[in-house]
C-alpha cells in the first residue's frame, strides 16, 4: 500500500491536512493514532468521523505489516517481516539504534552473491509498507537511523522509497543523514535526490573497481564505470557534507586481492568517504567464500595507511542467519517442505 491510499481514506472521512499530519505523525513514532498534544485532546482536534473509524484505520495500518519472527543476534536481530499479500521481507534491527529495511520483494539487479537477486524482482514494497517495517522497529525499541539497505535495490523503487524518505525525515522526526539511500548506482540517484526535500545519506555498492567484474557480479546493475560512480557520489558528498559509504562484500579470491586493494586507493584516497568491508557471509547455497579474519584485518589496515577510512562492518544478524535475503529464503524452503507449505505464498525461495 501506498501513503496516498491511506490520505485518501483520511480525506474521505473529512480529514484537514493537518489532520493527517498529525495522525501520520503519531503512527511514525509508534503512537496511537489519536495522541493529541500537550495542550490539545484528541477529542478537541479530529473529527468525529475520524475517531469512529480508529479502529478500522488502526487495523488497516496493522495489517501493512507484522513480524513473523525474531532473530536475535550479536550484531543486530533479524525480522522476518510478512505483508498484507503474505509476501515476506527481511528488517534488521541494528547496533546503535538503527534499523535496516526492504524496499523490493527480491530484486532485479541480480547480484551473483546475494540469495534476494537470485530470482529476480516479484513485486515493489509500497512506501505504506516501509514506513511499515520503520513503526515495528519503533514498537520494540528506540529509533535514530533507518537504513534502505535490506532486500532489494531502492533506486528500482525510486517514487516510493522518496516518499518513505520524506515522511521519515518530516513526520517522522529522523536527521536526514541518518537516513541512508543505499543503492548499487544509477544515474536517477543522483539526478533525484539532490533537489528532494529531505536529502538522504548514500551508500553506494561498489565490490570491485574492475568494470567488468563488476559487470559480472552485478549483472543488471546500470552500466557505469566505477570512477564514474565515485566522482558523481564524491558530488553528492560535497553537496550534502555527509561521507559516502561504500560498501563492499568481500569475497575470497574474487575482490579481495591487493591490486583491488590499490584500485580502492586509487578511487578513494582524499575522498569524502568511508569505505566499509563487509566480510561475505557463506552459504551453501552459493560458490562464494568468506576471507579469513586475518585477510580482513589485513586488508583494513592497508587500506588505512594509504589515506582510505576503512571500517570492517559484519551483515547484521550474519550469525543468526546470514546476510541479506537468506533468512526469507530459508523460511520459504522450511514452509514448502511442512505439509502447510502449499498455503504460503513466498515464492522466492531459492534451494
Ligand atoms: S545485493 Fe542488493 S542490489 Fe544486489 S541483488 Fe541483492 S538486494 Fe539486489
Amino acid at each position: 500500500m501506498q501513503v496516498a491510499e491511506f490520505r485518501e481514506r483520511l480525506r474521505a472521512l473529512g480529514a484537514k491536512p493537518v489532520h493527517e499530519e498529525r495522525m501520520l505523525r503519531a503512527w511514525l513514532q509508534a503512537m496511537p493514532l489519536d495522541s493529541g498534544s500537550r495542550r490539545q485532546a484528541a477529542e478537541n482536534f479530529l473529527p468525529l468521523a475520524i475517531r469512529e473509524a480508529l479502529p478500522e484505520l488502526n487495523s488497516q495500518l496493522a495489517g501493512l505489516a507484522r513480524v513473523v519472527s525474531e532473530h536475535p543476534g550479536s550484531d543486530g536481530t533479524r525480522l522476518l517481516v510478512e505483508l498484507a499479500d503474505g509476501q515476506t521481507v527481511e528488517s534488521v534491527l541494528l547496533p546503535r539504534d538503527g534499523v535496516c529495511i526492504s524496499t523490493q520483494i527480491g530484486c532485479a539487479v541480480g547480484c551473483t552473491f546475494c540469495m534476494t537477486g537470485r530470482d529476480g524482482l516479484l513485486r515493489q514494497v509500497g512506501s505504506a509498507e516501509m514506513l511499515a517495517q520503520v513503526v515495528l522497529a519503533r514498537q520494540r525499541r528506540p529509533l535514530r537511523r533507518v537504513v534502505f539497505m535490506g532486500m532489494g535495490e531502492p533506486s528500482h523503487n525510486l517514487d516510493n522509497v522518496l516518499e518513505a524518505i520524506d515522511l521519515l525525515g518530516t513526520a517522522g522526526g529522523f536527521g536526514h543523514k541518518n537516513l541512508v539511500f543505499s543503492t548499487v548506482g544509477d544515474p536517477r540517484v543522483f539526478e533525484r535526490l539532490p533537489g528532494q526535500r529531505v536529502v538522504p545519506a548514500l551508500a553506494l555498492s561498489l565490490h570491485t573497481t574492475d568494470g567488468e567484474l563488476r559487470t559480472r557480479l552485478l549483472p543488471k546493475a546500470p552500466r557505469m564505470a566505477p570512477e564514474e560512480l565515485v566522482e558523481l557520489a564524491e558530488i553528492y558528498a560535497r553537496r550534502t557534507g555527509y561521507p559516502i559509504q561504500y560498501q563492499w562484500t568481500l569475497l575470497a579470491g574474487v575482490n579481495d586481492s591487493i591490486e583491488e586493494m590499490d584500485g580502492i586507493v586509487r578511487l578513494l584516497a582524499g575522498k569524502y568517504a568511508i569505505m566499509n568491508l563487509i566480510p561475505y557471509n557463506t552459504t551453501a547455497a552459493l560458490d562464494f567464500r568468506r576471507p579469513s579474519n586475518a585477510r580482513v584485518t589485513e586488508l583494513a589496515h592497508y587500506l588505512h595507511a594509504r589515506g582510505v577510512r576503512t571500517t570492517v562492518r559484519q551483515s547484521a544478524g550474519q550469525d543468526v542467519d546470514g546476510g541479506c535475503g537468506q533468512l526469507r529464503a530459508r523460511t520459504a524452503r522450511q514452509l514448502r517442505r511442512s505439509p502447510s507449505g502449499a498455503a504460503v505464498s513466498a515464492p522466492g525461495s531459492v534451494e
